[in-house]
């Protein structure tokens, strides 16, 4: 079956301790973890994705703009890719097999060729990985069960500033969609 990781919203704004919407320490203790499974993922010729939340200043359209600070603002450090997992992906970035998309919404699928460029390459399978467990990895997850792609959950590479909602988002995931949470 052909497998895809999708990395989500590893930015310095969403992980840094000055982040401007930052997971905080949870955030930087799984750093390790997602650029293994990013290194694997790309040595195997597996599809690779960054799906990075992309905003642009002064944008009042945007429904973020009412409920957070402004955060990944193109062409800032804060939309950055945090700590070493920046140079793994400029590192491989000419790779057929990497990609780097700007996210428009919190799930990697709303407004983007996210779908298609899967499709193409027919992969069934998306590993989850980033931040936040509870919003941006739980609104993916949604919309990749919905159009029946099978969904694994690196637990050990996924986090969020709200412990509850981690840990409730990972029981959704294995209880609710079917996911294999490991
Ligand atoms: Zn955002």
């Amino acid at each position: 079956m052909n497998r895809a990781l999708i990395n989500i919203d590893y930015t310095n704004d969403f992980v840094a301790e000055n982040g401007a919407l930052t997971c905080g320490e949870p955030g930087q203790k799984i750093e390790s973890k997602i650029v293994s499974l990013t290194e694997e993922f790309t040595e195997k010729g597996d599809y690779v994705v960054f799906a990075v939340d992309t905003h642009y200043e002064n944008d009042h359209h945007h429904p973020e703009s009412t409920l957070y600070p402004p955060h990944n603002i193109s062409n800032t450090k804060g939309i950055e890719l945090y700590g070493s997992l920046k140079a793994v992906y400029e590192n491989n970035k000419d790779k057929e097999n990497v990609y780097y998309m700007s996210k428009t919404r919190y799930s990697a699928f709303a407004g983007t060729d996210l779908e298609i460029k899967l499709r193409e390459r027919g992969i069934e399978e998306l590993h989850l990985v980033g931040v936040c467990t509870d919003i941006c990895v739980l609104h993916t997850a949604v919309d990749a069960y919905n159009k029946g792609f099978n969904i694994v959950v690196r637990e050990d590479a996924v986090a969020s500033f709200n412990q509850v909602g981690h840990e409730w988002a990972l029981g959704h995931f294995k209880g609710s969609m079917g996911a294999t949470v490991k």
